[in-house]
């Protein structure tokens, strides 16, 4: 059979069990769960695995799975991702009543494309005429959230590192994968476009800072007590007064929040909490940022005699983008939407655990529509199942087939020409040095 008989055939078989591709993102839906608490999805994606017929390895990272074939051909292994966790957001109308979970970014489509991507390889048979190997990855806490549970997960041992794709290239989940694809959804209608290829992402170091004063009365003495919040509030003033040293090129944010600002009024503040993210466009920049972040967070404790406590924790790499993959992406796609509903490109100030993959394999991250509404709003709404799950499905499983056809020749291709910025153990190194507590 020659390639493109193959993919028709793909499609063909992603069209016949439509219905079931779509009713999995529903599914996973109506069961919001957030990250590392994705046991629903999990199972519901395992039991999917399980009837493809592939041999399904469970709990990958205290949730998630992975479900793999071919594993007997020579060829490159490729894995498509499909991330589970909800966001929170209480105003959304199909928000959990007690957790406020939702699925407001997507991931539930990203879930369902996976399978559908499965799906379509297998039934149709496509996967015998594949000189590679495949494996499915259902992947948890995508979202950087609750911090507090995923400490407690990580001093309890379950963990190392709070994002799932860090905790799986930390694990060794990654280390026989030889290039790595998703998508994410965006809502691109304002722009009358359907999927953006080759999009960039910063990357971030995640902090919770705690200032710690001494207490005493707040109208009979406060001269007694040594004021947290008045430190934390100049260290907010402090970060402002580093913007202007920030480059345009890195995209620099910084967007602390104070999570505990005193116990009661009446009562000088002696603990008082923050969190924040420092983002920039390369390592680099992410680490100099974090550097004058530090310096204004001290200074502000220093002012008022306080002392100071900062927990760093790893966050994400920056997003990083593929041309050849990108390539054959953009190729396929372009069977189901024109030339002109595609933007290539796509500058990112937000974060993807997806970078840190990037960072060591070649990877493919589009942005596929089907969704309106803002990410992580009230807002967000799949308005077309079709683009949304089925056509990046299918341009996903068609983009596979070119890398492993003709005894992988393209992906072999790509491989040869790809220098990762980091190899894992430079990764997992530079991870470490930033899980860090400093205290003053
Ligand atoms: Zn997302």
């Amino acid at each position: 059979m020659d390639k493109s008989t193959l993919k028709a055939k793909i499609c063909e078989t992603i069209d016949q069990y439509k219905d079931e591709i779509i009713s999995i993102g529903q599914d996973i839906y109506d069961h919001p769960e957030l990250g590392y608490k994705e046991f629903y999805a999990t199972n519901l994606i395992s039991n999917k695995f399980k009837e493809l017929g592939l041999s399904v390895k469970d709990h990958i990272a205290v949730t998630g799975c992975r479900g793999s074939i071919n594993q007997d051909k020579n060829g490159p292994k490729i894995a498509v991702l499909g991330e589970m966790d909800a966001i929170m957001c209480h105003e959304h109308k199909d928000a959990d009543k007690e957790t406020g979970a939702i699925h407001a970014c997507g991931h539930h489509i990203q879930s369902a494309a996976m399978m559908g991507v499965a799906i379509g390889l297998i039934r149709s048979g496509a996967i015998d005429s594949l000189d590679g190997k495949i494996d499915f990855f259902a992947v948890p806490a995508e979202e950087f959230v609750e911090l507090e549970y995923r400490s407690q997960l990580k001093d309890a041992g379950k963990i190392k590192y709070f994002g799932g794709k860090q905790e799986l290239i930390s694990n060794g989940e990654f280390d026989d994968v030889s290039m790595a694809m998703m998508i994410h959804s965006l809502d691109l209608e304002k722009e009358n476009k359907k999927a953006l290829i080759g999009p960039v992402g910063n990357g971030f170091v995640g902090k919770k800072v705690q200032f710690i004063g001494k207490e005493s009365h707040a109208g009979g003495a406060p001269e007694k007590g040594v004021n947290a919040l008045n430190a934390a509030m100049l260290a907010i003033n402090n970060i402002h007064a580093q913007r202007e040293t920030f480059t345009e090129a890195e995209r620099v944010r910084v967007h602390p929040i104070i999570t505990k600002g005193g116990d009661i009024v009446n009562v000088v503040p002696a603990d008082v909490r923050m969190e924040s993210y420092v983002r920039a466009r390369t390592i680099n920049g992410m680490l100099d940022a974090n550097t004058k972040v530090n310096r204004a967070l001290r200074a502000g404790a220093m002012a008022v005699g306080a002392n100071i406590k900062i927990n760093e924790i790893p966050g994400y790499l920056p997003l990083l983008q593929n041309d050849p993959l990108d390539t054959l992406f953009k190729n396929n796609i372009q069977s189901f939407i024109s030339e002109e509903e595609i933007f290539e490109g796509g500058d990112f100030t937000g974060s993807f655990d997806f970078g840190d993959v990037s960072h060591i394999i070649p990877t493919l991250h589009p942005m596929i529509g089907g969704i309106s509404g803002d990410l992580h709003t009230r807002d967000f709404k799949v308005s077309d199942d079709e683009l949304a799950y089925i056509i990046s499905a299918k341009a996903m499983a068609m983009t596979i087939v070119d890398l492993l056809f003709d005894h992988a020749k393209e992906a072999n291709n790509i491989l040869s020409n790809f220098k990762p910025v980091l190899t894992k153990e430079e990764y997992l190194k530079l991870l470490e040095g930033i899980d860090r507590t400093i205290e003053e």
